[in-house]
């Protein structure tokens, strides 16, 4: 009897006790999701409470608006001398610069010496005159780093940075390493258009929807995904449209005015840092270039739904479609 019995609580699904438990709030302008499996439910909460403290550091250190983040400091100050700012902040600014290197500044933290005069909400844009004079102030070569000290500085005046187009995916980052190190094997992190599934979903993939960039509540393309960070840039999430033209939250360096090369791109990465850059990047980049830098990057994939709405694959994802 005693065998029997042990023989059948072996055939029972691992963790059969364990529950997935969920938190959604409303942090960085937008909705972030953590969630996880767990055996203990009082521990898998105060563990979503971890996760979510985590974001908020982030949000508190990189918000450019709240006067008190290390970020304000270096707008304020970075011109007249270099700021020493804490790790993390260094270590994003870092990894913008080299997306900044890798796509010839289509990536640049500095649009926001432009961009902080668009009110999307509003429905508010500087006028051409004034874009065509403050878009020399975006230079992502005039932002100079000191690892010694890490440090920041500006070489031009008038420069401003903002890491709308990196800092969320590092949050979810930093959310899901503090599930690593609870020791969950399996959860999701979502801060707006950046996530990353950590572990499976129960025996299988997570489903992940790209949203479609036209219908709103309907998705393009749905995608199994498993230990990977995803990011999506649209052009429909802060957009407003004047004169027949949509002006939305993603600038092209080059002219200060809204790229209109695509309508969204989703880039697949180990890490949502990563994912979370090189959306933006290869929004700006367009179908052709957008995908030959995502093709030499090794372990990165992407889908691109262009201006015509029609869907481009990287060659990692068209290797796995049969
Ligand atoms: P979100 O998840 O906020 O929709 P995206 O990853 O699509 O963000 O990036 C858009 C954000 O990136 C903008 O709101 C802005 O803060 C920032 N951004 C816009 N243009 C650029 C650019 N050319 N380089 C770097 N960051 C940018
Ligand atoms: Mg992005």
């Amino acid at each position: 009897m005693r065998l029997f019995l042990s023989l059948l609580l072996l055939s029972l699904p691992l963790h059969a006790s364990a529950n997935w438990y969920s938190e959604s709030r409303e942090m960085m302008g937008t909705q972030v999701t953590v969630e996880l499996w767990s055996e203990d439910k009082a521990k898998g909460l105060q563990i979503i409470e971890q996760a979510m403290a985590a974001m908020q550091r982030v949000d508190r250190m990189m918000n450019p608006l709240n006067p008190d983040s290390a970020l304000y400091q270096v707008n304020q100050q970075a011109y007249a001398a270099p700021v020493s700012v804490p790790e993390a902040l260094f270590g994003v600014i870092e990894r913008a610069l080299h997306y900044s290197r890798l796509s010839d500044g289509a990536f640049d933290i500095s649009f926001a010496s432009v961009g902080k005069y668009y009110d999307y909400r509003a429905g508010r844009a500087p006028s051409a005159e004034f874009v065509a004079q403050k878009r020399k102030h975006i230079n992502y070569r005039a932002i100079a780093l000191n690892p010694k000290n890490h440090s920041v500085a500006f070489h031009t005046g008038d420069l401003q940075v903002d890491l709308g187009g990196i800092a969320k995916g590092y949050a979810v980052d930093q959310a899901i390493t503090v599930l690593i190190e609870a020791g969950i094997v399996a959860g999701f992190v979502s801060a707006g258009g950046d996530s990353r599934v950590l572990g499976d979903h129960g025996d299988r993939p997570r489903m992940i929807g790209i949203k479609h960039p036209r219908k709103k509540d309907e998705f393009a393309v749905m995608i199994p995904l498993a230990d990977t960070a995803i990011s999506t840039s649209g052009d429909y999430e802060r957009f407003f449209i004047k004169d027949n033209i949509r002006l939305h939250h993603i600038l092209d360096p080059k002219t200060g005015h809204s790229s209109g090369a695509v309508q969204s791109v989703s880039v697949l990465a180990p890490l949502a840092i990563d994912s979370d850059a090189l959306s933006t990047t290869t929004f700006v980049l367009g179908v052709e270039r957008g995908l030959a830098l995502i093709n030499s990057l090794p372990g990165i994939d992407a889908i691109i739904i262009d201006s015509e709405g029609k869907l481009h694959y990287s060659a990692g994802l068209l290797r796995q479609t049969p």
